[in-house]
């Protein structure tokens, strides 16, 4: 059962070959068993989920059912989720219970979802490897010694050991993608603005963006339908009609315009991901789809704008953990600075307070027009690069990752090493372009993943483009022997 996916099951549960209370008690035991060896959740909420899954069994018996009623999720710990603790897996908010919830959970749970927990990640999404969070790492489950990448390695673990058939998670610079790639499944990042942030503790506010771990492109396509659309609670949430993302899935990829760029097959690829990456466009060439080389000269400045731009945002944005509202105190503070200090040193890990540092030092008056102004206008060129390579092509196609997933502890002591992981996806967020990650391939027994880039609010052509691939391969119903 657990090899389905959400759209096989959503069939299952509508003809009535199991409910959905089955289907939720099912996965609860695989989280069960294989939670205390993968450490893909913070939070089980296996009584609320039963509940839920009860719920939703009585509306597809009144034959009220849509595609996602009754089928299990999980949530990366970002999304704050009312009444459940929401950690963001740092200590900060080891003791939080969410008194809202984000407008991604709540559509999903409008729309019949079942959240079996919350996953575990990097603390506040600052990561490339799962290992910053407070809970502990997260072990892929293709092999136990490997990261499964972040900073929603949870939410990727998960769904590759079938815990759950779907899973939420969130880009900012690469954190859908890139664990998508090295936990082989499908990981899509929309175009920034098209699903709302309210309710999505904010690491990079300029730069975040929800979206989803599959299975597939389809059921991707499934889920991106419930949560995009314009929020008004959210300033940065576009208001733009939401088009059938599953109606586009068969259209004809013949005559596709697939763009190449040259800078991201440079040295730092493994040749073996890069022969990957040739099969997996020799198998749209037969489609009919053509290449075009094309240039993105400015890639090798999206990761130093982005350690400009990522940290300025997060000093900002977690200024608010002070120890005073809500979140971590330390105990018996001398005076009012001493509480700031104290429960901010001990509430955050070393890889957030690097970030605040970084964000509070370009931010200062002496330093902001020589780092954060500059590095704002050669994002303006990074985007430019992206617009014009779509006045030529229709999609953009490379790797997701330099290499397949590291080893845990391989790049913790050097944080330039596990930065330039997120090489290839960066520039996307810097641009604000919808992303998607599809397994392409293994490389001695591991997963990696070939990355779409589209234009803005493309998605439909990008789940269609990765639908056509998924029809003539089967990477992505692989799935590692735990
Ligand atoms: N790995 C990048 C970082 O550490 C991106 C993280 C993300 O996308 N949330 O900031």
């Amino acid at each position: 059962m657990h090899k389905k996916s959400l759209t096989e099951l959503s069939e299952g549960l509508k003809q009535g070959q199991y409910s959905s209370v089955e289907l939720t008690q099912y996965f609860i035991d695989r989280i069960n068993t294989y939670q205390p060896t993968l450490n893909a959740l913070i939070t089980v909420t296996e009584e609320s989920a039963l509940q839920e899954a009860k719920q939703a069994d009585e509306l597809i018996k009144s034959g009220d059912a849509g595609d996602l009623t009754g089928i299990p999720i999980i949530h990366k710990d970002i999304f704050c989720t009312k009444g459940i603790k929401t950690t963001c897996a740092s200590k900060m908010l080891d003791n939080f219970i969410a008194p809202y919830s984000s407008t991604v959970t709540q559509n999903l749970e409008s729309a019949g979802m079942v959240m079996l927990g919350k996953a575990n990640m990097d603390e506040f999404a600052m990561g490339s490897s799962n290992e910053t969070s407070y809970y502990g790492a997260v072990k892929n489950p293709w092999q136990l010694d490997k990261v499964p990448g972040g900073s929603s390695g949870g939410s990727a673990a998960a769904v590759a050991a079938k815990l759950a058939p779907v899973s939420t998670g969130t880009d900012t610079g690469g954190s859908i993608r890139q664990p998508a790639a090295l936990c082989g499944v499908t990981g899509l990042k929309p175009t920034y603005g098209r699903i709302s942030r309210f309710g999505m503790i904010a690491f990079a506010s300029s730069l975040d963006q929800a979206g989803t771990f599959t299975s597939s492109a389809e059921d991707a396509a499934k889920l991106l339908q419930v949560m995009a659309g314009f929020d008004e609670r959210d300033s940065t949430s576009i208001d733009k009609p939401v088009p059938d993302y599953s109606a586009t899935l068969n259209d004809s990829v013949a005559g596709l315009k697939i763009g190449l760029p040259k800078q991201y097959f440079d040295p730092g690829l493994d040749p073996l991901m890069a022969e990957k990456i040739e099969q997996a466009l020799d198998a749209y060439k037969k489609m009919g789809a053509s290449i075009i080389d094309i240039d993105l000269p400015h890639t090798d400045q999206s990761i130093p704008v982005y350690y400009v731009v990522a940290p300025a945002e997060c000093s900002s944005n977690l200024s608010r953990f002070d120890g005073v509202r809500y979140g971590y105190r330390c105990q018996q503070p001398k005076d009012l600075d001493d509480l700031y200090k104290r429960s901010r040193s001990e509430g955050f890990g070393e890889e957030v307070k690097r970030r605040i540092m970084i964000g509070a030092y370009t931010l200062s008056a002496g330093y902001y027009d020589a780092y954060y102004i500059k590095a704002q206008k050669l994002r303006r060129l990074i985007s430019e690069d992206f617009k014009q390579a779509f006045s030529k092509v229709d999609v953009i196609m490379g790797p997701v990752t330099p290499t397949t997933a590291f080893n845990i502890g391989e790049k913790l002591d050097d944080p330039v090493s596990m930065y330039l992981s997120d090489i290839y996806t960066i520039a996307v967020n810097l641009a604000g372009l919808p992303g998607l990650s599809i397994p392409a391939g293994f490389i001695d027994d591991m997963p990696m993943g070939l990355q779409l880039i589209g234009n803005y609010f493309e998605e439909g052509k990008l789940l269609n483009i990765a639908h056509q691939y998924q029809q003539v391969t089967d990477f992505h119903r692989q799935t590692p022997n735990l």
